[in-house]
């Protein structure tokens, strides 16, 4: 399946919700979401019905785009958590979390997943001390991700800035770098997200 190449807001309203795509933008009132809350179409309005696989087919595609995700691939996550220990659907927003690009984007470092997925494949990333530009990269509890040294003169503008991060994660805006202080919880995941639905979907 090819990348998604439209408009990244219309998937907002397809979505029914803000998914945050296009970082600052998306706290102005430049917000299409916003402005235009109705699901883009032309006969969006007399659709009104919806089946229960319908419910849960968007309760994936939200997710799946909340982080910037093709089917294949968040279809692997899912696999992944199956095949795991715990809860099906928690331990899968944990893996999802766990990537290298959307903790760079918790860190603040990013002001959108996209961002921060940029960052990652350009290079700007370390973990551990080792360049690492793979996003889907699966941190750790107690990993150290900094911005590599010769392009912290790139990123002089974070000094002044004071990211609200999540509390399991912490990022120094003077050194540029920061720490996975532990795995998240689902309670961390401050995503509406219903995950039995997508396990619901996958399982059939
Ligand atoms: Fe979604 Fe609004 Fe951000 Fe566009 S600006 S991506 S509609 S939250």
């Amino acid at each position: 399946m090819a990348n998604y190449t439209g408009a990244d807001c219309r998937l907002c309203r397809r979505e029914g919700c803000k998914l945050f795509l296009k970082g600052e933008r998306c706290t102005t009132k430049k917000c299409a979401f916003d402005r235009r809350p109705q699901i883009p179409g032309m006969h969006s309005q007399g659709r009104k019905k919806v089946s229960e696989y319908g419910i849960q087919l968007r309760e994936k595609q939200k997710t799946k785009r909340y982080y910037g995700l093709m089917e294949k691939q968040f279809k692997g996550y899912y696999f992944a958590a199956d095949r795991a220990r715990g809860k099906t659907g928690e331990t899968m927003l944990i893996m999802l979390e766990c990537r290298l690009d959307n903790i760079v984007y918790r860190m603040g470092v990013g002001s959108s997943r996209a961002q921060s997925r940029q960052f990652v494949t350009h290079g700007h990333i370390t973990v551990n001390g080792n360049n690492v530009n793979i996003p889907s990269y699966a941190c750790k509890a107690g990993d150290v991700i900094a911005i590599k040294e010769n392009k912290k003169a790139k990123f002089a503008w974070l000094k002044e800035y004071r990211p609200i991060v999540p509390k399991w994660v912490s990022f120094d805006t003077d050194a540029l770098k920061g720490d996975v202080l532990a795995l998240p919880t689902r309670e961390d995941i401050d995503l509406s997200i219903s995950e039995h639905l997508i396990v619901e979907l996958y399982s059939k």
